[in-house]
């Protein structure tokens, strides 16, 4: 055992969602020690990896190779696969997400669309009659997504009479981003059907904002933005440290101790010579994500908790949930041009809610608006093009190929569950998470329309080369495996994050959301933050 370190607050986990708290409680005077299993990576480093990936990664989105990956911290890589975490079940591979360890999380690559859930995504059990709600209202939560939203410098329609839209009571901190000739396109094309197109809220800068640059709609936002005009939750973690909180990367928890109340004294980590470090504080924080944290609170079983810290209920990391996916790639008959702005500006919000929500998942459809070119080019060249011809069909592929996505709304369920591996271990011996998936009938019966809506869209844009998935994709918006709620007969934490079964331990992750509405999932995620950062101060300051 070697030294012992000490703080008001330690925060486990650097991502957007540990960064906000650490950034909030070291704001108001506290002394703040965040643990991060994975490395600092730097911004350049990171674009050159990018340019010296091979196009075939680069064609297929691969968005982890550049990342690599740590053997005391492993993340996902799929070109080649890893595989971390494991995962079986009907819909195993709806749930291959995209995680990234190290300073700063997994918004290193993401596409910053940010909304905020409909009241009735977050009271769907109450509306509906299904699925979970969750332990907060809209109207308990909103305050809070406006602070994420200025936070993160989010950008976003301000015209409320728009489909399906949540209630504000403040506009957007910035105007819209102005749309590319795609997303005009597009928005026009599927009008015709009566298809609404809403400009997705995004993490972006329209204008310079808090000191970083306007995005100049390049397009390479996922999986990294060279001048940081997207946000990244690392700007939070470099807030933090420059309040005062201290950041050891390369250190990944696994051990929590607590005491005969059950508070959580202290917990324990290895460097990557797996010698072991202990910590104490007076509150303790997780922030790992949806999978980590979750994992951690298993691994952590101890005498006092055998099923695990904070799972009494024993819903840790039950109720596993993302958003579903079916993907449509096509070549259109017309010019398109898509690529001319950043990934994700278009989606169609028609079904987004409504009383067929009873039966079955309410959807998002979207166009990503990514730039063709790769995927042209080896297309172009696995057809044995040379000269000219190559370079016809590479503008040609470039101009005209489409990506539309539909994502669902699933159910919380119990059974879709994450275990500690009873077979795959890490460098340091620590099991993989083993999580096992089914989307359920409540997508299923969804996903019937949703592929009509597909084939329409297609036929709106004369598309030959069709092409969709047959199985649900993930979205990486996990989801659920700490589930929130008021009875901790039931549920894990509270509607300030605090677990029901120790008092000085939050968790600010995803894991919280009881439904998963049809959005991006994390500026809900980084709005039940700010709650938790809120209550700790309550507690630590004014308590
Ligand atoms: C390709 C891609 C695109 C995406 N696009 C969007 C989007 O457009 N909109 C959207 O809303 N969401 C998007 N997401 C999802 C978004 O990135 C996540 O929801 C978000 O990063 C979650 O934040 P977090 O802080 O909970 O976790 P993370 O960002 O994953 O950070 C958690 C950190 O905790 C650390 N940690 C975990 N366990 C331990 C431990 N035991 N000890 C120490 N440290 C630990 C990890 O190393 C990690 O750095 C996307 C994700 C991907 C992969
Ligand atoms: S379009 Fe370019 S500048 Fe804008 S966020 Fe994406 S990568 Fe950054």
């Amino acid at each position: 055992m070697a030294n012992e370190l000490s703080a008001d607050v330690v925060v486990v986990g650097t991502g957007i969602c540990g960064s906000f708290v650490a950034h909030e409680l070291a704001q108001a005077g506290l002394s703040v020690l965040m643990l991060e299993a994975g490395p600092r990576r730097e911004r350049a480093q990171l674009v050159e990896n990018w340019r010296n990936m091979p196009p075939a990664n680069k064609a297929a989105s691969d968005y982890a190779t550049l990342y690599p990956t740590v053997p005391w911290a492993l993340h996902p890589q799929y070109m080649p696969e890893n595989g971390y975490p494991q995962v079986d079940g009907p819909d195993a591979h709806a749930y291959r997400q995209g995680i990234l360890r190290g300073v700063g999380g997994t918004t290193w690559h993401w596409a910053a669309s940010s909304w905020r859930y409909l009241p009735s995504d977050i009271q769907l059990h109450a509306t509906y009659g299904v699925g979970r709600d969750w332990a907060v209202t809209y109207d308990e939560l909103e305050d809070y997504y406006y602070k994420a939203e200025v936070e993160m410098g989010v950008n976003g329609p301000n015209d409320t009479s728009l489909k399906y839209v949540a209630p504000r009571k403040q506009p957007f901190p910035m105007e819209p981003m102005p749309y590319g000739p795609a997303d005009r396109r597009f928005t026009e094309v599927v009008a015709t059907a009566g298809y609404a197109n809403t400009p997705v809220p995004q993490a972006r800068n329209s204008r310079p904002y808090d000191g970083r640059p306007q995005c100049c709609g390049n397009n390479n936002c996922m999986p990294i933005c060279p001048i940081g005009a997207m946000y990244h939750g690392v700007y939070h973690t470099l807030k933090a440290e420059k309040l005062g909180a201290r950041v050891i990367p390369n250190a990944v928890v696994y051990r929590i101790d607590t005491n005969a109340a059950n508070e959580v004294t202290a917990v324990h980590y290895y460097d990557p010579d797996k010698v072991s470090h202990k910590v104490t504080a007076k509150t303790f924080v997780i922030a790992g994500n949806g999978i980590e944290t979750p994992k951690l609170l298993l691994l952590a079983a101890n005498d006092r908790n055998p099923n695990g810290i904070a799972n009494s209920s024993d819903q840790v990391g039950r109720n596993m949930m993302d958003h579903p996916g079916i993907l449509m790639s096509f070549q259109a008959a017309e010019p398109i041009w898509t690529g001319g702005g950043s990934v994700q500006m278009s989606s169609i919000t028609n079904f987004r809610d409504g009383d067929f929500r009873r039966e079955y998942a309410a959807i998002q459809i979207g166009m990503n608006n990514t730039a063709q070119n790769l995927k042209a080019g080896v297309k172009a060249l696995q057809m044995g093009l040379v000269g000219k011809k190559l370079d016809e069909e590479i503008r040609r592929r470039a101009a005209c190929g489409m990506d539309i996505y539909v994502n669902h709304d699933v159910l919380a369920n119990p059974e879709n569950r994450l275990r500690l591996s009873t077979t795959r271990k890490d460098g340091l011996g620590i099991p993989f998470p083993h999580i096992t998936y089914d989307v359920g009938e409540y997508v299923r019966k969804s996903a019937v329309f949703s592929r009509q809506h597909l084939q329409k869209i297609a036929a709106l844009f004369g598309a030959t080369e069709i092409e969709t998935t047959p199985y649900f994709n993930p979205n990486n918006h996990i989801m659920g495996g700490t589930i929130g709620g008021a009875d901790p007969k039931n549920s894990v934490v509270d509607k300030w994050m605090r677990t029901h079964d120790h008092k000085n331990l939050f968790l600010a992750t995803g894991g919280a959301m009881a439904s998963a509405g049809t959005v991006n999932a994390t500026l809900s995620m980084a709005a039940l933050s700010l709650r938790a950062a809120a209550a700790i101060k309550q507690d630590m300051l004014h308590g």
